[in-house]
């Protein structure tokens, strides 16, 4: 059974005297428990808004629809203490900003005991947890752990906190891990050791991850399926080999034109030519069809469905594109 299974989410933001602007809408995958799951897009494709409905992060003001199961309960209506109670299973990774992740004023150490703490079966004692702590500070390369967690946020460079960070979150060996842009603000070291930190959770604990980013390096090193979005809409989903090699969503294809190298370090998305639609102007039709070269008169019309197109591949698209002649090009 799927860990995760997310049915037609939608999540739009009502607004006075004008219809709604929705950012996502029919997004539907499943996760299965120990799986690498990536999604790219560029930014507001809706991926950061998908992952946050998951957790419960989203605006006061956004209206969501559809059906979130995690072990096949539904997220939206649970309560905010069972909410909490799931919390070691289910946890989150925001890595943009790791230095307003923690409480400023207590000790690094604290904080990540208080975590494990918090959804530790095995109640530990004090003394117990200070050594987890400083196992867990170790494992994630901060030398003198001991010694080291009982620093403030501060005194810890970024690429400390990140890891500092990280510790946290793998602290009780959650079932999923939703880790949005793990990378973006680290240097190529501190990147990589994250990563490999991912990678061992993944293979020791079978901690399944959701991981939401815009780097195609990342995906390619650390995910073994991949799902692109595109205006709020999931585009395309398959294994990660055949989604990057062989594209069958003329988007897909298009981004990955735009990337010099796959397999480099920091190699980001950029912008294609034309713009992805506002969401606040309805468009008709495909929402890539404005800079798609292939877009025929039905394209504009009519919307097409994630339909299968392969063994566990998925496309959005009328016209989907022979695999084979795109990896050609
Ligand atoms: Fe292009 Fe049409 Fe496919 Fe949209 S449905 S991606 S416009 S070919
Ligand atoms: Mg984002």
């Amino acid at each position: 059974a799927p860990l995760l299974s997310i049915r037609e989410l939608g999540v739009s933001f009502p607004r006075k005297e004008a219809p709604s602007t929705t950012v996502v809408e029919g997004v539907s995958f499943d996760i299965m428990p120990g799986e690498i799951v990536g999604i790219v897009g560029e930014s507001g494709s809706g991926k950061s808004m998908t992952a946050r409905s998951v957790l419960r992060l989203l605006p006061k003001s956004a209206e969501l629809s559809g059906s979130i199961r995690f072990r096949g309960r539904e997220i939206p209506e649970m309560t905010d203490e069972e909410i909490r109670d799931m919390r070691g299973a289910l946890v989150s990774m925001v890595f943009q900003d790791p230095m307003t992740s923690f409480n400023p004023v207590l000790r690094i150490g604290d904080q990540i005991g208080e975590a494990i703490a918090l959804h530790d079966r095995a109640r530990r004692g004090r003394r117990a947890l200070r050594d987890r702590v400083a196992k867990l500070l170790a494992l994630v390369g901060i030398a003198d752990p001991a010694e080291r967690a009982r620093s403030y946020p501060h005194e810890f460079s970024g690429g400390m906190r990140q890891r500092a960070l990280t510790a946290m979150a793998v602290a009780n060996s959650p079932a999923l891990l939703i880790a949005d842009e793990p990378t973006t603000a680290l240097d190529v070291t501190v990147q990589d050791q994250v990563l490999s930190l991912l990678r061992e959770l993944n293979e020791n604990s079978g901690t399944a991850i959701l991981l939401i980013t815009h780097n195609i390096a990342v995906v390619a090193s650390l995910c073994r399926r991949v799902i692109v979005m595109y205006a709020g809409r999931v585009i395309e989903d398959g294994p990660t080999d055949e989604v990057l090699t062989a594209p069958r969503h003329p988007y897909t294809w298009s981004l990955l034109q735009s990337v010099p190298r796959i397999d480099q370090a920091g190699t980001r998305l950029t912008a294609i030519k034309g713009q992805p639609p506002d969401p606040a102007t309805p468009l008709a039709g495909c929402k890539f069809h404005p800079r798609c070269p292939w877009a025929e008169q039905r394209c504009g019309e009519q919307e097409p469905a994630l339909s299968p197109i392969g063994e566990a591949h998925g496309v959005r698209c009328w016209l989907p594109m022979n695999g084979i002649a795109a990896a050609a090009q």
